[in-house]
């Protein structure tokens, strides 16, 4: 199978690229990636020199590059996207850019060249939050943030380019992921670069919000499991069922590098701040036979002492 993988070099998508080199080491894969701030070259500098491995740095919007990359390959896996829900809610442009048009700009590419499947590597936020229970394919989508929202645009888009031009697509929907190779603005690398810098560590409102954490490496699995027997025209949630306050997750950081939780520094809330995510991922489980593997205290032991050895000061 060859595969245009598109943001391969942030942080799940890199993560996802080692992963195919060791389980799948035929395949051939294109890395597309225009190398935003969030896009990271050394994620990958251990996969650079493999024969089946090639980088173009490049734009998901840009439908001349993504035409001719599109007819080397099979399939594409889709990560590339602006990411931070922050940054969305000062500048949602992009977000629509490049989570919108960019995905758009693919699909294209995946009809002309009649691939058999395209891959959308989508997010739990699409359904907005939720107090209780949990949210299944089948809800509807009311998503909080402009990233969110973008995001939920491109899943409607992919259902509608399914219906209309018969696009063999499988959409997955995450939770959130928590790993190596992650850009230091997203909570767990955030917070070991404050404390490591003798910062403090800032939590939004009491720190109560609700994530579900899913280890990037069980991510990466689930979206094998997808991009060979997923069911086209289906979307499969992914959840680890590994529910914890962002208060916890900020102590449990504090407690693994030894330190006191008088770092610990609430903030004025994250406008529209979704309080709780929590998905159904029982489709996935039943019809691919799926499950996390990672446990997350090991996982976020292993995670902090990562990024204690690889971030640096001017990360
Ligand atoms: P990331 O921000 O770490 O990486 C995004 C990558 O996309 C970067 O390498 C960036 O350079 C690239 N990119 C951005 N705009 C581009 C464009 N216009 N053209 C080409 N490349 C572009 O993101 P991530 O956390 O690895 O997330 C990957 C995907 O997974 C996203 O689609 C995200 O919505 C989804 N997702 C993330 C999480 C999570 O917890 N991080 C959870 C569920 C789903």
């Amino acid at each position: 199978m060859r595969l245009l993988i598109t943001g391969g070099a942030g942080f799940i998508g890199s993560n996802f690229i080692h992963y195919l080199v060791k389980e799948h080491p035929d395949y051939p894969i294109i890395n597309l990636d225009k190398l935003t701030y969030a896009g990271n070259p050394d994620n990958l500098k251990e996969v650079v020199g493999h024969p089946n491995y090639r980088f173009v740095q490049g734009d998901i919007a840009d439908r001349k590059l993504v035409d001719s990359l599109a007819g080397e390959a099979d399939v594409i896996v889709n990560f590339a996207a602006e990411t931070h829900v922050d940054r969305s809610i000062t500048g949602p442009e992009v977000f629509l850019q490049t989570n919108i048009l960019g995905t758009q700009a693919l699909l294209e590419a995946a009809l002309k060249h009649k691939h058999p499947r395209y891959v959308q590597v989508s997010t739990d936020e699409v359904y907005g939050d939720i107090v209780k229970g949990h949210f299944t394919e089948n809800d509807r989508l009311k998503p909080s943030s402009p990233y969110a929202a973008s995001k939920a645009a491109a899943d409607l888009l992919i259902s509608a380019y399914q219906r209309t031009y018969g696009l063999p697509a499988v959409i997955s929907r995450c939770a959130n992921n928590y790993g190596p190779r992650q850009f230091p603005e997203k909570i767990i690398p955030f917070f070991v670069k404050r404390l490591m810098e003798g910062k403090t560590v800032p939590v939004y409102g009491k720190g109560q919000n609700i994530r579900d954490w899913l280890h990037v490496s069980d991510h990466c699995r689930a979206i094998d499991l997808v991009l060979h027997t997923g069911r086209l025209g289906e979307v499969y949630n992914v959840g680890a069922g590994n529910e914890h306050i962002n208060l916890d997750v900020a102590k449990a950081i504090i407690r693994l590098l030894g330190l006191s939780e008088d770092r610990i520094e609430f903030v004025t809330d994250r406008l529209g701040h979704d309080v709780r995510y929590a998905v159904d991922s029982s489709k996935i489980r039943k019809e691919l036979g799926w499950k996390p593997e990672i446990d997350f205290d090991r996982g976020l032991k292993e995670t902090v002492q990562w990024y204690k050895e690889h971030l640096t000061h001017d990360t």
